[in-house]
């Protein structure tokens, strides 16, 4: 064992507190629970989500996240109601960045779902949402904040997988949907092509 500390595992402690990422707002959900013995955390799962569909800025996803949603507030909160859901991460149209949930912790985002080979993504994932409505296009100031926060989750877990509920729950979710732009993060994080989902393309080789 080396008798001083490496720089990166240096920089990653300034990054993180435990499993919750400095540069984050933090409103604890009560929605997560232990992952189980062992567990390798290798996969950022990429959400959507806005309350109601399509309406954005408010205070309904925060809400729904800590179980303090008025059920009553909109129609559509009928569909959901006594959801009890959280993500590690929500990322707002204008860039600012919510965590929910420690990352350490298993967050309730993916459901019966199913990622290289192995099931309950829940188990070994970090949930990210992104304020939006699957199909439609995302803000440049949410890239930037996904960029910087995958980069730091990068250098606190072994990350090897970015993909979209879509892909991890396929039939059964659309999110994020086809207007998030997986090239622009790929050339943003510079990761290589098998993190990402299959049918990304390829970067030019040259450039
Ligand atoms: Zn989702």
């Amino acid at each position: 064992m080396a008798a001083t500390t490496a720089p990166e595992v240096q920089q990653a402690t300034a990054l993180w507190c435990g499993g919750w990422y400095r540069f984050a707002r933090h409103l604890p959900s009560p929605n997560f629970g232990p992952r189980p013995p062992g567990t390798t955390i290798d996969l950022i799962v990429l959400h959507s989500i806005s309350l109601p569909p399509g309406e954005y800025g408010g205070e309904e996803v925060l809400s729904l996240f800590t179980n303090t949603l008025d059920w009553e507030a909109h129609p559509y909160f009928q569909q959901i109601r006594g959801l009890q859901v959280s993500a590690h991460f929500f990322i707002r149209r204008d860039g600012q960045l919510w965590q929910f949930v420690d990352g350490d912790a298993r967050a309730w985002h993916a459901g019966t779902s199913s990622y290289r080979g192995r099931d309950n993504c829940n188990d070994d994932s970090i949930g990210i949402e992104l304020e939006g409505l699957d199909g439609e296009a995302f803000e440049s100031a949410q890239y930037e904040t996904l960029m910087s926060l995958c980069t730091a989750l990068a250098q606190r877990y072994p990350i090897r997988h970015i993909a979209g509920h879509e892909h991890i729950a396929p039939g059964r979710k659309p999110d994020p949907g086809a207007g998030f732009a997986w090239q622009q993060l790929q050339d943003a994080l510079a990761w290589e092509a098998r993190c990402f989902p299959e049918g990304v393309p390829m970067p030019p080789r040259s450039r």
